[in-house]
């Protein structure tokens, strides 16, 4: 199928964004990579009748490490993210989420603002942002501001951006010392959104007692979940097996997965603990060895 018809607009300035937003509010819709608009937009489950199109805004390119905060600006493709060193360095979760995000040809288009913008549960960047209390910087016409992750997921493709804003950066906190970090995900096959998904971080003390921990959950829910309740109970412990499948017990615990076709609530909950228990034992052992 087609789309309906719209009205195209290329703006080269984020200011230019801005005020095609401020000028057609719900009536706009911003085009990223277009790997989960543009088919929507195909098979006419919606449509807007403006179409903003992202891709000829150079200043919105880009990454950068300052200060202990690693910058993803919004239209910086999936593809570029993941072989770019500094993000490797600085943030060891967004680079070994990004290859799970369905196969490489959806990478080379797909962008990093527009997969958390697009805040679909199953998604890993909106975890890992949720996890490592990244935060999001919204622009609208005359000003910007930032938008903490846990703030920003709504719910299914929903969040708290505003029709006239547009996200411009991801600000993730970098995270040094002794460190492990564990995405892992069950899908049904290689390149599908994952059945349920998880990420971790740890930190070790100078006693190899867990300084903080960062739990995140993906398709276990409506939107990403933190695993606050778990990390509670990891935090200053040295856990022995038996402590960290109740660690994974209580994360999952948190979670709200409902039945769909592809799985039912009951088995992303079983897979999602042992998911949880599996990577933290990664991440600790991986803490431990460096
Ligand atoms: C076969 C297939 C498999 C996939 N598998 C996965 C997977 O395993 N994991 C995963 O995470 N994703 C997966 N995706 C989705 C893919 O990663 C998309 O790239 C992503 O969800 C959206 O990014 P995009 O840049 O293509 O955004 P677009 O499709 O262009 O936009 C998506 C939405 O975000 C909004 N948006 C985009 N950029 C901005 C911005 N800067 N500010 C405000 N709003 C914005 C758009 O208006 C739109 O509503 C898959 C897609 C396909 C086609």
């Amino acid at each position: 199928m087609k789309s309906a018809a719209f009205e195209y607009h290329a703006p080269e300035t984020v200011a230019d964004v801005s005020l095609l937003l401020a000028e057609h509010g719900d009536d706009a819709k911003l085009l990223a990579g277009g790997q989960s608009l543009v088919p929507l937009l195909a098979m006419r489950l919606t449509r807007f009748p403006h179409i903003v199109d992202l891709n000829r805004v150079a200043e919105l390119r880009g990454v950068e490490r300052q200060n202990g905060t690693l910058t993803i600006k919004a239209m910086t493709r999936q593809s570029d993210a993941e072989h770019d060193a500094t993000v490797a360095a600085a943030a060891p979760l967004i680079a070994q989420a990004l290859p799970m995000i369905g196969h490489f040809q959806i990478r080379n288009r797909g962008t990093v603002g527009g997969s958390i913008a697009h805040a679909d549960p199953a998604s890993e960047l909106p975890a890992v942002a949720l996890a490592l209390d990244a935060e999001l910087e919204a622009a609208r016409a005359g000003s910007t501001r930032r938008i903490p992750a846990a703030e920003f997921f709504e719910g299914t493709w929903t969040t708290t951006l505003e029709p006239e804003e547009l996200l411009t950066a991801v600000h993730v906190p970098v995270w040094e010392g002794r460190c492990g970090f564990v995405v892992d995900e069950v899908a049904r096959r290689s390149g599908d959104f994952a059945l349920a998904g998880v990420v971790c971080a740890v930190e070790l003390n100078e006693a190899g007692a867990v300084r903080r921990s960062a739990i995140g959950l993906f398709g276990m829910g409506s939107t990403p979940v933190r695993a606050r309740d778990a990390e509670a109970a990891l935090n200053g412990s040295t856990p022995t097996a038996t402590e960290l499948a109740e660690v994974a017990r209580l994360a999952a615990a948190g979670c709200s997965p409902t039945d769909d076709v592809h799985a039912s609530a009951e088995y992303r909950t079983h897979v999602g603990a042992h998911l949880v228990q599996r990577a933290l034992d990664r991440a600790l052992g991986e803490a431990r060895s460096g």
